[in-house]
């Protein structure tokens, strides 16, 4: 069976009696140079341990069983399990966990299920949940790199540059844990059902340490978040709307212990920049 084919798959789905679930982002892709490159893209080899999310019916579980040395991948759709027993049963380096990954304790099946291998994420995201998964992999601290397939548009987010309408709290999140690169777009009619969108392809490097040095990283994110809140004012408004304990004067004080103007907007901050301005607002507290 290619489970890339679109006759394949409808004949598997339907002798399963199986019907797509929007709200689990089902997309299956069907075209066969997809899956192979995003697992040519994740660098999985016999080293590697691989953590899918999503098998779907197992296309691209198969291109990553046939590089890595082991593969867990986690469906949360239940009905996929008879469907996945029948397709992936030839491969033996493959296990396959039912539940929801955002419920798991990521390590601790790294360190369970890996043991010797270099942890890597390869997977076609359900895109609704993009931003909470991304969190998940790059906070575990467990993962060398994650190589994911999700919304142009968001992919275009994780890699923009400061001043850039991309530029966001969820960039200055992933920039700060990882090195993230654009790959390749994927069109919607890759998919059935095609998605209303383009998907691209990224892979994260993860970093070993933070880009730069900062004194209470909850504060930064606090600080970021409370800058992209409110993008179209400016940063001392921001932070004093958004920063707990944090008033105007507060505010006023760290943006200038900063060297920066007290006009300026938080979207033209850089990661130093805003790691600086942290570690200002939390001398200015303490
Ligand atoms: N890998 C397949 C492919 O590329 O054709 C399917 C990818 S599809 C975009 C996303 C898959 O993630 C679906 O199989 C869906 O059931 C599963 N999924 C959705 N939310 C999940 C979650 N929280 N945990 C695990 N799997 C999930």
């Amino acid at each position: 069976m290619n489970l890339t084919n679109l006759a394949d798959i409808r004949a598997l789905l339907a002798r399963h009696d199986f019907r797509f679930s929007k709200s689990l982002g089902q997309n299956f892709l069907t075209a066969a140079w997809v899956p192979a490159n995003i697992a040519d893209a994740s660098g999985a080899d016999e080293h590697t341990g691989v953590l899918e999310v999503g098998p779907g019916i197992g296309c691209l579980t198969e291109q990553l069983a046939q590089r890595a040395g082991k593969v867990v991948s986690v469906e949360l759709d239940e009905r996929l399990r008879p469907v996945l027993a029948e397709t992936l049963a030839g491969y033996e380096n493959v296990e396959l966990v039912f539940g929801d990954v955002l419920a798991l304790d990521l390590p601790q099946l790294v360190a369970e299920r890996f043991p010797g291998l270099r942890p890597v994420v390869c997977a076609n995201l359900p895109y609704n949940v993009t931003s909470p998964l991304l969190t998940a992999f790059l906070t575990a601290g467990c993962f060398d790199t994650v190589t994911v397939m999700i919304q142009r548009e968001v992919a275009r987010r994780l890699c923009a540059r400061p001043g850039t309408a991309d530029y966001g709290a969820l960039t200055v999140f992933v920039q700060w844990h990882a090195e993230p690169e654009l790959l390749f777009d994927v069109p919607p009619h890759c998919f059935v059902p095609a998605p209303k969108v383009t998907s691209t392809v990224v892979r994260l490097r993860v970093r070993a340490a933070p880009p730069v040095a900062v004194q209470d990283e909850k504060l930064l994110f606090t600080v970021v978040r409370a800058a992209f809140n409110q993008r179209r004012k400016t940063l001392i408004n921001a932070l004093s709307a958004g920063v707990p304990g944090c008033d105007k004067a507060r505010a006023a004080a760290a943006v200038a212990a900063c060297g920066l103007d007290a006009r300026v907007r938080g979207e033209t901050l850089s990661l130093a920049q805003f790691a600086a301005l942290s570690d200002a607002l939390g001398s200015e507290n303490g």
